[in-house]
């Protein structure tokens, strides 16, 4: 349907449409095809606007569709003659401006906030804004690696397959040859290079210290930030020069939108004076034609090279394409994005692969280490919610109170011999606060769905979850699924063999009751018996 532009044409599908299977969302699809090029082919009639019996709002929306200006002055002359509203006056204005404006813009290049308002203790006033580097030269893909354990996170081995399918096809394209730059920060970390070289990396930057044996937002993000600065051109910051590479900064940059991923991403984005795409599950890299005030003025600009990153809304529902684009005068690189864990195969490791690994080394300040994490608990290992006969599972119905609605997953599941605890994604993704003893049954190594755990017990039980699509396959091939919701029309009552529509706070302690006091058996219904 996207390369049908003309109206008659989807006329006329969308008569065969409505005379065949007449599908709602088909007919959608083409009528706003129709409204679309109807639109651009049809220029508004404006003798027909009778103003004084528009209200200002109705000729905001008209003029919208007026992109000559002599013809909107016209209109003013009207307006004054008639009804001479001021309200309908400036928005017919605001459409000259914005149609005049467009083409004889001023694209000045933005101030930095702290030189805009010297008189305020602006909050960036200490960031080094690497505007400064006009007309930067960018290369290479980087992929800030995460690791745990000693080990590379999963997520990190799925990025750099990724951004060497990415880059393959970059160089291929644009007859470059750009490379995919493994980040490496940590404790210990250079034995892993070889690993990232494997899935991928052509470069492994690294940098390690003892006192980054964990985790900690400051000194990591000033040590990637570092590294990403170590250009070609000496700085104050940067008296030597990377003999290895010949950009001023990354082109591109992975990060994993794993906890500490997000933490990251978006401060060194931020500190690098760029944008970032969260949690993004698409990524590619194409050439993109742009039309827009800020970016081109108005006109139609290609812009080369643009990552173009797809990140879910909506819970899924809708995706969005994200691009990170230069401003005339500002230029926004690195073009960053988290990657949603589980969004990319792992590829297989070549162990043959070859690559330059590269020691960065960096002053760490005392400063940055203010935070001092005292304590900890060492998670054993993941868990494995597959194999068990009932899983009872949460989701955001617990709004409420979160840690009540863990307390009573967990006492349900203690009705049972072999029973575990999972969550939906918007458990792992939501801001609730639970109290210590349930939070650990909320991680993230709990979620079940496309991105968690497929598991397939005897015993599904879901309270407070909608069925999103991406849960739905983590646990649709369960024998027997149960629901708990307060909406009886929540997606995941399609595809439930018992549905109760209820508050899971009234029907988890019923259901418990019951179960204790043996009243019903929920094995027997399980197994496709008779539960009273
Ligand atoms: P919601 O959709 O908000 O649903 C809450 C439900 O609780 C509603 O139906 C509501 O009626 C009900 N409710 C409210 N109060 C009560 C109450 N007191 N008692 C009973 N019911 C109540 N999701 C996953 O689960 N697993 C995944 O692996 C996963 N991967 C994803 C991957 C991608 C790329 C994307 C885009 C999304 C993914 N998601 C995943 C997210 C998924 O799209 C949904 O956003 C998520 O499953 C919603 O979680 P939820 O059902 O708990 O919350």
């Amino acid at each position: 349907m996207n390369d049908v532009e003309d109206v008659d044409t989807l006329r006329a599908l969308l008569d065969a449409e409505e005379a065949g299977e007449n599908r709602t969302p088909v007919k959608t699809v083409i009528e706003s095809r129709i409204e679309k090029f109807a639109e651009e082919d049809e220029e508004p009639d404006t003798d027909e606007l009778d103003l004084a019996e528009m209200s200002a709002a109705d000729v905001g929306n008209a003029v919208q569709d007026i992109d000559d200006g002599d013809v909107l002055r016209e209109l003013i002359d009207r307006e004054e003659d008639g009804e001479n509203r001021d309200s309908v006056k400036s928005l017919i204005q605001g459409r000259i401006d914005s149609v005049e404006g467009e083409e004889e813009q001023d694209l000045e290049p933005d101030v930095p906030p702290e030189e805009k308002h010297p008189d305020l203790d602006h909050p960036t006033a200490d960031k080094r804004h690497v505007r400064a580097l006009e007309d930067g030269s960018f290369g290479d893909m980087w992929v800030y690696c995460e690791t745990q354990a000693g080990d590379l996170v999963d997520v990190s081995r799925e990025m750099l397959g990724k951004a060497r399918e990415m880059m393959d096809g970059y160089n291929e394209t644009y007859e470059d040859e750009e490379n995919v730059v493994a980040v490496l920060v940590g404790d210990d970390v250079a034995g892993l290079a070889e690993d990232c070289v494997a899935y991928g990396a052509d470069v492994v930057v690294y940098h390690e210290d003892d006192r980054l044996d964990r985790f900690k937002h400051k000194p990591y993000a000033e040590v990637v930030c570092d590294m990403a600065r170590w250009g070609a051109d000496p700085g104050e910051s940067n008296p030597e020069p990377a003999d290895w590479r010949d950009y001023d900064e990354p082109r591109y940059v992975l990060f994993p939108a794993t906890n500490n991923g997000r933490d990251l991403s978006a401060q060194v984005q931020a500190e690098l004076d760029s944008g970032l795409a969260s949690d993004c599950s698409g990524l590619y890299i194409e050439d993109a034609v742009i039309s827009n005030p800020v970016k081109t003025g108005g006109s139609n600009r290609t812009f080369e090279r643009v990552l173009h990153m797809k990140r879910p809304d909506f819970s899924g529902f809708e995706y969005s394409t994200i691009l990170c684009l230069d401003n005339p005068g500002r230029e926004f690189h690195p073009q960053g994005a988290s990657v949603i864990p589980g969004s990319f195969d792992v590829p297989d490791p070549d162990p043959e692969r070859e690559g330059e690994v590269v020691e960065r080394d960096v002053d760490l300040d005392d400063e940055w280490f203010r935070v001092e994490v005292t304590e900890y608990d060492q998670l054993e290992g993941g868990v494995d919610l597959t194999g068990h006969d009932v899983i009872v599972a949460m989701g955001r119905g617990i709004g409420d109170d979160p840690t009540r609605g863990m307390e009573l997953a967990l006492d349900l599941a203690n009705c049972f011999e072999d029973a575990d605890v999972g969550v939906s994604r918007g458990i792992v993704t939501g801001s609730y606060q639970f109290d210590g003893h349930v939070e650990q049954y909320t991680a993230e190594e709990r979620q079940i769905g496309e991105t968690g755990q497929v598991v397939e017990p005897d015993l599904y039980v879901a309270a407070g979850i909608s069925g999103a699509i991406q849960h739905k396959v983590g646990m649709d091939e369960s024998d027997t699924i149960v629901a708990v919701n307060t909406d009886p029309e929540a997606d995941i009552r399609e595809f439930s063999d018992y549905f109760v529509e209820g508050d899971l706070f009234e029907v988890l302690p019923r259901l418990i009751d019951a179960l204790e006091g043996g009243e019903i058996d929920m094995e027997a219904l399980a197994d496709g018996g008779d539960s009273r």
